[in-house]
């Protein structure tokens, strides 16, 4: 065996300690250990860059412009003075570099600079040049005096993460970079190819040697791309190949209900169809009802944007279940929401002669055991419910289906708890989630769940009409509202609540309130925060959904599920505090009646630019996965909701708002080859088995130091 495929060989060389590096010795040793949790070759070279700096080309002073995010200039320091007192006092350079002249300045770290700094040297500087009064300067640019070896620039500067006491100790990315250098001149002999030949010809990456070496060392732009493309390429293929290797599993160790007979889905399609279904609403139909025939255990996500119809598919695939002497469940995650399916549901059950039933926390006794007896004993066809659903006391007597809406208003746990309610074979699982989010994402997150996608409203849906209105049009929105009020609509308004400022911000959703009330005398109001009990809350909804009172004054409590289809007036106030994901939410409360809605966004006169572009997308578009995309553009996906605990931060090359190309192909990759070698036993995909022990093995030991 050579080196390239024995681990054990691979492992001992990278498990050599730090301190045996060139260059490194006991106390920097020390220093990289308790610092960056750096103890060996492999943990360094695994200490990945997060950014790369260009250093491979010099702009000349008289070419700089504004928009430069950082420039290289080599040239001479003049001289250099110290000007200002206290807190302003620093030093200022003078730079040319015989096109012009910049002045370099420093307010920290001036004594050391002092020292440093020679006058009439030459030296290469680095930073975002400004211009203030017709005078470019660079405040606290790198700078380094210009050697033979880097006259020529030519190379990118990896930026690596650090710690304040590495800087201070002067291990800084360059220091890095030279250990680096170190660790990879003698390392190429040790580096084992993680991917399968086949998958480095087809896609045509870079060896994982190059991709290490170039990664840390580019030498050109090219080399960083191809390093960049090959380790992202690598890193995705794991995590899809991991999270579908648990998919198989599932579907091959977990039988499913076997549900082919088709007696009221075909009645209540035939006769009892209140609307056409859309093309979206009919093709995922045929997704679910594919799983249900296989013998297999289903589980699905149904992701559709609010409005798009889910309750009908959920309904349908209820019949699924009940038309093979099984039962199903639907689980919500507030009473609000539980009433509404149950309403909703109970028109279309009792066209069918098919007993329904609502269990809540609410619930009263007597009712609930009457419940729990007609569930055991296989009466009660379906039960819509709220987390009283999963009480060990519930029981079924054959429950076949499980469908959970809001599917992130729940965890794991409780799903699995409802798979547990069938104590022979495992219910048949669909998740609904109506906030969007972009394929990538979904890949990563729901990478074990077959996804269905209703991507389609219904036909003849008025879009909503979103505005952007500053503070001081109040007067003319209000206007606008005692319109809309008169002819018999109804109006949410919602203020933002964010935990921090809860105080504040309760005493701005209660001066709303009071400026509401002044403003629209004898117009009945509601109001709504997570603060209220329970029954208040229940109470102040009902009154809204019966239509007793005209507007609701709430915080983002009503962002869920909520349907009254009498309002088609949505005004969010301080709409600069919300992100896109919780605005589209909060939109979609509307615009579920026959008549044209709004959506008002109120701001200050003062936003920032990010916040212009929330409000202009909001305001261009209604749809939610176009919403989502734009949303991970501008907040990256560690800040997409659910993204937090799914371990999708893992990832430490590959970022998955601009990565969706390679993630396809990953995914593909591991997908082909989990269904033609599962157990990966041909010959080219041993560096796989190699890889994933490794890996393995790699988070034992993390869990053992963390
Ligand atoms: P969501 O996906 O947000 O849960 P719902 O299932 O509540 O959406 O549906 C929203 C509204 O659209 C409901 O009033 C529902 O009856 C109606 N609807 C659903 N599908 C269609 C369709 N194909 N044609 C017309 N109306 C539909
Ligand atoms: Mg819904």
């Amino acid at each position: 065996m050579t080196s390239e495929t024995n681990p054990s060989v691979r492992t001992r060389f990278f498990d050599t300690k730090i301190e045996f590096l060139k260059g490194v010795g006991p106390q920097k040793a020390a220093l990289l250990n308790q610092e960056l949790n750096i103890f060996t070759f492999g943990d360094l070279i695994q200490h990945y860059p997060f950014r790369h700096e260009d250093r491979s080309v010099f702009h000349k002073i008289s070419a700089l412009n504004e928009q430069m995010p950082a420039a290289q200039i080599k040239g001479r320091l003049r001289e250099w003075t110290i000007v200002g007192e206290g807190g302003k006092k620093r030093l200022v350079g003078q730079f040319v570099d015989g096109t012009g002249l910049i002045e370099l300045v420093w307010f920290q770290s001036i004594a050391w600079y002092e020292k440093y700094l020679r006058p009439n040297a030459d030296y290469i500087v680095y930073g975002k040049p400004l211009l203030f009064g017709g005078r470019w300067s660079i405040t606290h640019p790198e700078i380094e005096p210009l050697t033979q070896e880097n006259a020529s620039g030519g190379y990118w500067q990896p930026i690596y993460p650090l710690t304040e006491k590495l800087r201070r100790k002067f291990v800084d990315s360059k220091a890095i970079s030279k250990m680096m250098r170190s660790l990879l001149e003698i390392s190429r002999a040790h580096i084992r190819e993680t991917l399968p030949e086949t998958l480095v010809q087809k896609y045509r990456l870079v060896s994982k040697a190059d991709a290490l070496w170039h990664f840390h060392l580019p030498q050109s732009q090219q080399w960083l791309h191809q390093a960049q493309r090959r380790l992202k390429f690598e890193e995705l293929f794991y995590n899809q190949f991991r999270l579908i290797k648990n998919k198989l599993l599932h579907k091959t160790e977990f039988p499913g209900l076997v549900f082919n007979k088709t007696l009221l889905v075909k009645e209540f399609y035939e006769q009892h169809l209140p609307f056409t279904l859309t093309n979206a609403q009919i093709r995922v139909l045929h997704e679910i009802h594919e799983d249900l025939k296989t013998g297999r255990q289903m589980n699905r996500l149904l992701q559709g944007d609010v409005g798009s119809g889910k309750t009908i598919v959920a309904f349908i695939s209820m019949l699924f279940a009940l038309d093979n002497d099984a039962q199903a469940c639907l689980m919500a995650p507030t009473e609000i929401l539980t009433d509404q399916h149950c309403q909703g549901l109970k028109k279309f059950a009792d066209l069918l002669g098919v007993n329904i039933g609502k269990l809540t926390g609410s619930t009263k006794k007597k009712e609930r055991e009457q419940i729990h007896k007609e569930l055991l004993n296989g009466t009660l066809h379906i039960i819509v419910g709220t987390h009283a659903l999963i009480e060990d006391v519930v029981r079924f007597k054959n429950l076949g289906l499980c469908i959970i809406d809001e599917q992130h208003r729940f965890g794991v746990a409780q799903r699995a708890k409802l798979w547990a309610k069938n104590e022979h074979i495992n219910p048949h699982m669909l998740v609904m989630t109506a906030t969007p989010i972009p394929r990538t994402l979904a890949m990563t997150l729901y990478g074990d769940l077959d996804i269905s996608a209703i991507n389609e409203l219904p036909a003849g849906r008025k879009p909503i009409k979103t505005v952007h209105r500053y503070d001081a049009h109040r007067t003319s929105v209000f206007g606008f509202l005692k319109e809309e009020i008169a002819k018999g609509r109804q109006i949410y308004m919602v203020y933002p609540l964010i935990e921090e400022s809860e105080k504040m911000d309760l005493k701005d959703l209660m001066d709303g309130y009071e400026s509401v009330s002044r403003s629209f005398p004898g117009v009945p109001l509601s109001i709504l925060h997570g603060k209220m009990k329970s029954q208040d809350k229940d109470f102040e909804m009902a009154r809204f959904v019966r239509g007793e009172t005209k507007i609701m004054v709430a915080t983002t409590v009503i962002e869920v599920g909520v349907n009254v289809p009498n309002a088609s007036v949505m005004v969010i106030e301080n709409a600069e505090r919300f992100g896109l994901s919780q605005l589209h939410q909060l939109r979609g409360r509307v615009g579920r009646g026959a008549e044209q809605s709004y959506c008002i966004l109120m701001t200050d006169y003062k936003i920032s630019k990010e916040t212009k572009l929330r409000i202009d997308t909001m305001c261009r578009t209604n749809d939610g996965f176009e919403i989502a995309e734009v949303d991970l553009q501008l907040r990256g996906p560690g800040d997409i909701s659910g993204t937090q605990q799914s371990g999708l931060m893992d990832l430490l090359v590959a970022n998955l708002a601009q990565d969706g190309e390679i993630l396809k192909a990953a995914r593909a990759s591991a997908e082909d080859i989990l269904t033609s070698d599962p157990d990966l036993l041909q010959p080219v995909h041993q560096p796989i088995r190699v890889h994933l022990e490794n890996l393995r093995k790699e988070e034992t030991n993390w869990s053992r130091i963390s």
